[in-house]
């Protein structure tokens, strides 16, 4: 918090940004800057050259496609890194003016590096104002961060308060991100999971190695299981090798394991399979793993450090290349510390040449005895890093930007990654896995002497001192009462509200610098961060941006990309299954149509009625069903019929007594009987059965009365037609009324319909009228209308239970007689 005894002139005196201006002005070290060409401007600039067309000389000249060094007797001038967003468009201007054609992709090169300025032990304290710089350590459970930081001079403070810088073992939370102030710095970039995580740290790399195969063999050959299961199965085909399996997402060298055969792999197992590398580097004939401590301060512009110091992990089993008896001793081809702490071979040496846990230092010290290519080796190690960090690049400039828009002064991440780094007997180091939190823990002297240098040149390093935090509290709260205001003004004024990024900010006005979304510090607090870092490196040394220039140039192609694939493109394999799933697809597809067409030819060779128009064969099918169904109800109500003639004519008390049993079975058997399948209603049927029976015969007959009605009615108008023609009928007519009945049917119905005209009808013909009616009355009254009905329908099976019901005696008597013909009736 500030003092009262900061007054505001002193204040003044002391900003950050003049002071630090002013300091690099004084540096002793002479540096310059070169301007890096793509491919298309270099092409462009021979061009140019040809044409005898001279840069302008502010713009550092390049000659035949070189950077030119500047005579470096002048001011001191910094960095503009990335093509884009660096600057705005008029500072990039001012520093590139007249060189449309420069890519502005530059970087600040040291002509020789810094002195080391980095002080021993704990008398450094980061202060800018003297006020103390805080540091919020609860979330780690590495005590010896917080205690490295106490003796540097660092406060202490819970998360709640405004710490400067955070040190945490998890990833933070975009809340937690998005919601820190522009002084406050966390130990994580977000989407460094990229790299972090095994099975996406080998989906970027295989991405990259497909985009640039002759640069990306820094990883053994990788698949993800089950997806690439098929590549790799291909591959295991051709080449005999021992592969290794690893789970996504753990550690400590949980679920490893080595095997010359994958069909021991479950199919649907989500694990990573590598190529083991089986002649690894041995030293005293034990197998061994680099830990490479690498810290990123930015990722736009992308500035890396490794470590000059760190830990080689030994194994507590002499190492034999695998075979079937030896690939499970985890001792002997696993270097995971905390795997072999646990075996009574582990040495816990003094950290110089003996012991399973080794200084970096005394490692290169072997390598110079033995005769091999110390820097040359750093070097690929360095390059191996640097392409590991760029291939998750994209995502993370992405995700600082969205979650950092407002670190306009210092960055708003760091991190400290630790590096697994297994080398071969060519001395090929190839990258295992990125740590996103490597292991702080002391436990052995020599972890002491590594990690608390390490932790104090990291905080060294950072650049919180550089930011004055009670000037940024003092203009985002005057930033926040102006957006209030305005607010309140406008609403007052009626005048539409402007949004809040409309106006310049006086905290932006302050720093003096313009900051868009998706732009990165501005370039005056780029130039004194990379002040800073240079020259308080301590024990580390930069990889990114490479002091080389032509190392420049060279990792400058991988920042495209994303122009080749997009970020997130699925493997190879991923696509080219769904290409192969996709023809089988078609394939399919088509074998069904022609299958298809082929049974249609035979059908319609089979039957030609297939040939009739569909609308016939539609009306066809329907009759022959229609017929289909009343054939079946016949034969149900057939077979109603025989159950209660059955029942009839069963032998019962009743019927005895009346006499009627003994009639009934001198009744001779009805000859033509429709074919029924008997229903017996024995005492063997059980009840619930008989009962279900009844019940389905009642349901199929109630669906038909409308049918049977209908029946009933056609029935009845052809008896009343056939009895007027049958000469039976008219029998019992007399002859005179016979003709009568002719003469009366010739004589009026049938003059012809032009004579014919309306008059009055006489007496004696209404007379004739109402004997006519009263002749056929009698007539029909005595032709045994009802029994013929009855008989009719009987015989064509329209016979229902209710009619039965109804005209009991009907039945009973055309069964004890037999049918009747019209005839007999
Ligand atoms: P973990 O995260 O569980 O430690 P690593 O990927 O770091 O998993 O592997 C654990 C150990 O297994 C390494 O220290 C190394 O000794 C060994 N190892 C891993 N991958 C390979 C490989 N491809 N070839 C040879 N040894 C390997």
């Amino acid at each position: 918090m500030p003092t009262k005894k900061n007054g505001k002139t002193r204040r003044k005196a002391t900003n950050a940004y003049t002071r630090y201006y002013d300091a690099q002005k004084s540096l002793p070290v002479r540096r310059e800057s070169v301007y890096v060409l793509s491919k298309r401007q270099r092409q462009e600039q021979q061009e140019q050259q040809s044409r005898q067309i001279k840069l302008l000389p502010d713009c550092r000249t390049l000659a035949k496609g070189r950077p030119v060094r500047r005579p470096c007797n002048d001011v001191d001038h910094f960095m503009v890194v990335t093509e884009d967003h660096t600057q705005s468009r008029q500072q990039k201007n001012q520093l590139i003016t007249g060189a449309p054609q420069l890519d502005a992709i530059c970087y600040d090169v040291m002509r020789e590096p810094l002195p080391p300025v980095h002080m021993e032990g704990t008398d450094i304290v980061p202060t800018i104002r003297g006020t103390r710089l805080s540091i919020c350590a609860e979330h780690t459970h590495f005590p010896l961060v917080s205690r490295i930081a106490r003796s540097m001079g660092f406060q202490q403070v819970p998360e709640h308060r405004l710490w400067n810088v955070q040190w945490t073992d998890c990833t933070p939370h975009h809340d937690l991100l998005r919601g820190m102030k522009r002084f406050q710095q966390i130990n994580h970039f977000p989407g460094m999971v990229e790299i972090c995580r095994k099975d996406l740290l080998s989906r970027n790399l295989n991405r990259m190695l497909k985009m640039y195969p002759g640069d990306y063999r820094i990883f053994p050959k990788t698949w993800l299981m089950p997806t690439d299961a098929y590549d790799v199965a291909i591959y295991a085909s051709k080449h005999k090798r021992t592969y290794i399996l690893k789970p996504y997402s753990s550690g400590r060298g949980r679920g490893i394991w080595i095997t010359p055969d994958l069909k021991t792999v479950g199919k649907r197992e989500k694990l990573i399979c590598q190529t083991y590398i089986e002649r690894p580097l041995l030293i005293d004939g034990f197998k061994f793993d680099l830990r490479v401590y690498t810290l990123i301060t930015s990722v736009d512009p992308l500035r890396i450090f490794v470590y000059n110091e760190g830990l080689a992990r030994f194994a507590t089993h002499k190492y034999v290349a695998p075979t079937l008896g030896n690939s499970h001793n985890v001792y002997m081809h696993l270097t995971n510390y905390s795997l072999n702490r646990r075996n009574s071979n582990y040495n816990v040496g003094e950290g110089a040449d003996g012991g399973s846990k080794r200084k970096l230092s005394a490692f290169n010290k072997w390598l110079l005895e033995h005769g091999y290519d110390v820097p040359e080796f750093w070097a690929s190690v360095d390059d191996a890093i640097i392409k590991t960090i760029i291939s998750a690049w994209p995502v993370l400039k992405h995700n600082y930007h969205v979650c950092f828009p407002r670190h306009d002064k210092i960055q708003g991440c760091f991190q400290l990654l630790g590096f697994d780094i297994l080398v071969d007997w060519k001395l090929k180091p190839y990258i295992l896995e990125v740590n996103h939190t490597p292991s702080l823990s002391a436990d052995e002297l020599v972890d002491k002497e590594v990690k608390r240098a390490l932790i104090r040149d990291t905080l060294n390093l950072l650049t919180t001192a550089l930011v004055d935090k009670e000037q940024i509290i003092r203009d985002d709260r005057i930033e926040h009462r102006t957006r209030l205001l305005r607010k309140v003004y406008q609403s007052k004024r009626g005048m539409p509200q402007t949004t809040p990024g409309s106006l310049p900010s006086p905290g932006r006005e302050a720093g003096g610098c313009a900051m868009h979304m998706g732009q990165a510090c501005s370039i005056g607090a780029l130039a004194q961060q990379i002040a800073w870092e240079e020259s308080h490196l301590g024990n580390y040394r930069r990889i990114m941006p490479p002091r080389d220039s032509e190392r420049v140039n060279y990792y400058c192609k991988f920042y495209d990309q994303t122009k080749h694939q997009t970020l997130f493109a699925n493997t190879e394999s991923s696509r080219r299954r769904e290409q192969l799933a996709h023809k089988a697809m078609q394939r399919h597809y088509r074998e069904n149509q022609q299958q298809e067409v082929l049974k249609q030819q035979q059908r319609k060779q089979k039957d030609p009625l297939l040939t009739v128009s569909p609308a016939v064969l539609h009306s066809r099918r329907r009759k022959e069903e229609a017929e289909a169904q009343r054939c079946k109800h016949r034969a149900i109500i057939a077979r109603e019929i025989y159950r209660q003639r059955e029942l009839l004519l069963a032998p019962t008390c009743a019927k005895e007594h009346l006499g009627i049993w003994q009639s009934v079975l001198k009744i001779p058997k009805v000859e033509k009987r429709p074919r029924v399948r008997v229903v017996r209603c024995t005492s063997g049927v059980s009840r619930p059965l008989r009962r279900k029976q009844q019940r389905n015969v009642s349901r199929r007959v109630r669906q038909q009365r409308d049918i049977e009605h209908e029946a009933r009615e056609d029935t009845l108008f052809v008896e009343q037609h056939a009895m007027k023609q049958s000469p039976r009928c008219q029998g019992g007519t007399s002859q005179q009324s016979v003709a009568k009945n002719r003469s009366r049917s010739q004589t009026p119905i049938c003059r012809s319909m032009d004579e014919w005209a309306p008059g009055t009808i006489s007496d004696g013909e209404q007379q004739e009228h109402s004997t006519w009616l009263l002749e056929r009355t009698k007539q029909l009254n005595g032709s045994n209308l009802r029994e013929m009905i009855f008989s009719k329908m009987y015989q064509q099976g329209h016979l229902t239970k209710n009619d039965i019901k109804r005209f009991p005696d009907l039945l009973f008597h055309m069964l004890s007689t037999g049918v009747p013909t019209v005839d007999n009736l």
